[in-house]
């Protein structure tokens, strides 16, 4: 039987999915087993359904299938997505994240990546038994069976649980011990990334030219950069950090230590100044190119009650700032005293000759 006549066979277009192709096998099963069905052709018609389904299975569901969630076989204690290799039957392909902090993906780093890889059983494709099953032994083939009778009411018939009311039992599989799947095989692959990968980067990793224990993988692997405490990336590479500083150390000139990528460094305050440019502290715009910049915003905290004795010396700072004059020693707040002086004197003026 060809692969397109077996489809046929089971009322399905060639592209159907796995689980299209299971779920039209046992209704037609059920419908055409010929302990329940008295056509002439039941027997003849039963022998097609399971040579059809036998086809297909071995044609490989993948081919069976437009749809990647149901292509491959798949396994639920992973997160694991993986593939068979088309020329190697032996080798996977294995999607998953890798997850770096902003420091690790700057500078680039080695990660040893372990998992499991966990294949369908290829003798049953996962079902957990064997194919074609024999009568089911509790219901006879008839799919049902007859429920203890409560006081009054008649004889229930229903669905045999042996069978799931198919008829036909379901033996399980020798190779797989009815579980479907084949026992997990793990790999352990060390992986380096490159410099200054981003978040959403997908990096694919050759299985061959690494140790993997007990199956060879090829991995493809998502950048998943972690939120920095103290940076901002942006997309020039630029890395943003707002700090809080002392006030008065801000006044002061003094020197503070800021993060960086590669760690703490100091930094002289500038009392003018609130940002500040580190070169080449950030993260490379392009593979191998430049790195570009930190920029550091200082946010100066001031206590929101003054102590005694800080209230005494800022009165002793604003009273030094004075000239002998007692006018302000400094130029640009002289000029603007003055013209505060004039304009006040102009404001007097103009009223008086309103009046
Ligand atoms: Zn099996
Ligand atoms: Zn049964």
């Amino acid at each position: 039987m060809k692969t397109e006549n077996a489809f046929a066979e089971l009322g399905l277009a060639p592209s159907a999915t796995e689980i299209e192709v299971k779920a039209a096998w046992r209704r037609l099963v059920s419908q055409w087993h010929p302990d329940r069905n008295d056509h002439t052709g039941a027997v003849a018609r039963m022998q097609r359904i399971n040579d059809a389904f036998r086809v297909i299975r071995r044609s490989g569901f993948a081919a069976a299938s437009g749809d990647a969630k149901h292509a491959a076989p798949r396994t639920e204690e992973s997160p694991d997505a993986h593939a068979t290799h088309a020329a190697d039957p032996q080798r996977r392909t294995v999607s998953r994240k890798i997850k770096l902090t902003l420091e690790e993906a700057a500078a680039g780093c080695t990660k040893v990546l372990q998992g499991q890889v966990t294949d369908s059983c290829s003798t049953c494709t996962g079902l957990g038994y064997r194919l074609p099953g024999g009568t089911c032994p509790q219901c006879e083939g008839s799919g049902e069976v007859r429920q203890a009778a409560w006081f009054g009411w008649a004889q229930a018939r229903v669905p045999c649980e042996g069978c799931g009311g198919s008829g036909e039992s379901k033996p399980a599989c020798p190779d797989c011990h009815g579980t479907g799947k084949l026992a997990p095989r793990r790999y352990k692959i060390t992986v380096r990334t490159p410099l200054g990968v981003r978040d959403g980067d997908l990096l694919h990793v050759d299985g061959r030219r690494t140790r993997s224990s007990q199956i060879h993988v090829d991995l493809h692997l998502r950048v998943d950069v972690l939120k920095h405490a103290f940076f901002e990336l942006e997309p020039d590479g630029t890395i943003r950090c707002d700090m809080p500083v002392d006030g008065f150390a801000w006044i002061a000139n003094r020197s503070i230590t800021v993060p960086t990528l590669g760690g703490p460094q100091p930094l002289q305050l500038d009392r003018d100044r609130l940002s500040y440019r580190l070169k080449h502290q950030g993260l490379p715009v392009e593979r191998r190119g430049p790195r570009g910049d930190q920029l550091v915003t200082v946010r100066p905290m001031f206590p929101e009650r003054l102590s005694t004795d800080q209230d005494i010396l800022l009165d002793q700072l604003i009273a030094a700032s004075a000239g002998a004059d007692g006018q302000a020693t400094d130029e640009r707040l002289r000029a603007w005293n003055q013209a505060m002086t004039a304009w006040q004197k102009d404001r007097v003026k103009r009223d008086t000759a309103h009046r």
